[in-house]
């Protein structure tokens, strides 16, 4: 399926959350969920009560849309998450939670998700030492993410890393801004995934 790539803020009106797709802007007063938190389109200020189904759907497409994966791999990771051993829904999340491009946004490295994937994409990012253009690479517990050293020096970098310094980092990843590399210390708990989703929702759905 292709990639959405139509208005961001569209999405978020349409889950009714911020899903932080923008950057800054998420932050501030001119976020359109702020400004107009209800579905987009003619009818959406009169959407009626959402059925069961109506709600697992929702969830299902919120997580995919806050972490940008696509529907076939994010089914993917639902198989995957079922097959470890816990809880489905926080395996799920903890899935998406190691993706590259996640990792990358989460230690401060880019203000988006939307422009984490672009960065890794475009060879700035090392995982080990070793080159990783792949987005939806997933690192492990030990690994270390780093901007690429000739990506490091580069203006686009030191601007980044500056203007996203105020973004607290979870303690799952020890991010160092001045080497600008991020170790991955566990995987997350649930209590330290900030993703607005009941992921059980989720897993009803796939269950269905
Ligand atoms: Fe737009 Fe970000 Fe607000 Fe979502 S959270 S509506 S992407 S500004």
């Amino acid at each position: 399926m292709a990639r959405y790539t139509g208005p961001a803020c569209k999405l978020c009106r349409r889950e009714g959350k911020k899903l932080f797709l923008k950057g800054d802007r998420c932050y501030s007063s001119k976020c359109a969920i702020e400004r107009r938190s209800y579905a987009p389109g003619q009818h959406g200020q009169n959407r009626k009560k959402t059925s069961e189904y109506g709600l697992q759907l929702r969830a299902k497409q919120s997580a995919r849309r806050y972490y940008g994966v696509a529907e076939g791999q994010f089914h993917k990771y639902f198989l995957m998450a079922e097959r470890k051993e816990g809880v489905t829904g926080t395996n799920l999340l903890q899935i998406c939670e190691s993706r590259l491009d996640n990792i990358v946004y989460t230690a401060g490295f880019a203000s988006s998700r939307n422009q984490a994937r672009q960065l890794v994409n475009h060879a700035h990012f090392t995982v080990n030492g070793a080159k990783v253009d792949i987005p939806s690479y997933l690192v492990k517990p030990g690994d270390v993410v780093a901007v690429k050293e000739t990506s490091k020096t580069t203006d686009e970098f030191k601007n980044l890393v500056e203007s996203n310094s105020a973004r607290p980092v979870p303690k799952w990843v020890e991010s160092n801004k001045d080497a600008m590399t991020a170790k991955i210390i566990a995987l997350p708990e649930r209590e330290e995934i900030a993703t607005p989703v009941e992921e059980h929702l989720i897993v009803e759905f796939y269950s269905r």
